[in-house]
């Protein structure tokens, strides 16, 4: 099988093209019509083998992970998906990992409304880079900047999840439920979205909760200060690792891909009750505040009042 037949075999399945997708898969490139008063958000994310996935996963699920980990960027921004480009990367041409890879990425286009428009396909280590495309009404994104001293601090689900599922996939204990959470994180779509009417700043938890709510601390000059025994932490997690772990877990580890948000106090009422009549939880867990002259731009603080110290608040690929 040639490179062109494989792209055709595997990754032509969206072919629903319409009024926003004029031209898919085929030719030299997509033609999009983007919706009148709309912003395009673009988000780009690679995955290596062994570095973001383990490289001997199931290859349906390495392609769950790799589109919703796009789509939780859109997410973040409030932006809704209109579609996703693919530049794979693959050691060789191996037809069951092809069909499962299509199949999972083909499930998940459909579920998340995000066709597949083009990509690349060449030969190499085991690699995929991914283009999200999404949009928002003009001037309704939602950045990392514009959080207010004194703004209430949110997160989205539970966190912590996604490092127990790792550890569950690194020791083969597969039929835990937060191996799930690592191999397919739920984008949230539909919180990014009504976040726009009451968030003034957000992002996604990729990397660890106190890393990332350091960029939106930093990005709106304030610092932000984290109550740790606020943290909303699973059942299963804490039956697997107990309470200190799953704490260190929820501040530091990252890959949950929950969403983390500002909202003024005055909204703080309103939006908790239009996430959760759609069906999303969200925990308080910090307060925005005036920068100290540490110049830190996060404090977490535990249930005695004390500040917590940490060797690494994330994930970092270049730490020295
Ligand atoms: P070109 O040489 O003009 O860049 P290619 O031969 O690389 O085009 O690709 C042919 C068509 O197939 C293009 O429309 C491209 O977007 C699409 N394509 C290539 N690889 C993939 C892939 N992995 N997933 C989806 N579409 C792909
Ligand atoms: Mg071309």
């Amino acid at each position: 099988m040639g490179e062109f037949e494989l792209i055709r075999r595997y990754f032509q399945f969206s072919t629903a093209e319409g009024d926003l997708l004029e031209l898919g898969v085929g030719d030299d490139c997509a033609l999009l019509n983007i919706p009148p008063n709309n912003q395009l958000a673009v988000t780009c994310d690679t995955l290596v083998a062994g570095v973001h996935f383990p490289a001997d996963g199931p290859a349906g699920l390495i392609a769950h992970r790799a589109l919703r980990v796009n789509l939780s960027d859109l997410a973040a921004m409030g932006a809704e998906p209109l579609g996703f480009f693919l530049a794979l990367t693959l050691p060789e041409c191996d037809d069951p990992w092809l069909a499962s890879f299509s199949e999972g990425l083909a499930f998940d286009a459909a579920r998340f409304n995000c066709p597949l428009m083009g990509g690349d396909t060449t030969r190499g280590p085991l690699s995929m880079t991914l283009t999200a495309l999404g949009a928002t009404p003009r001037g309704q994104a939602l950045k990392r900047a514009g959080a207010r001293e004194g703004e209430r601090i949110f997160v989205t689900g539970c966190l912590g999840d996604a490092r127990a599922g790792l550890l569950c996939i690194e020791e083969g204990r597969a039929s835990s439920d937060l191996v799930d959470r690592y191999w397919q994180p739920t984008p949230q779509l539909t919180a990014g979205i009504l976040l726009r009417n009451y968030a003034s700043a957000a992002l996604d938890i990729s990397d660890g909760l106190l890393q990332d709510v350091g960029h939106i601390a930093s990005a709106s000059g304030l610092e932000a200060v984290i109550f740790a025994e606020q943290l909303p932490l699973s059942k299963s997690l804490l039956a697997l690792v107990g309470h200190d772990k799953a704490r260190l877990w929820g501040l530091s580890a990252g890959d949950d891909y929950e969403l983390c948000f500002s909202v003024p106090a005055p909204r703080v009422a309103a939006m908790a009750q239009a996430l959760s009549a759609a069906g999303i939880s969200v925990t308080e867990i910090g307060q925005m505040r005036r920068p100290t002259h540490s110049g830190r731009a996060v404090r977490c603080i535990d249930a005695q009042g004390r500040d917590m110290i940490f060797e690494a608040e994330g994930y970092d690929h270049f730490a020295c």
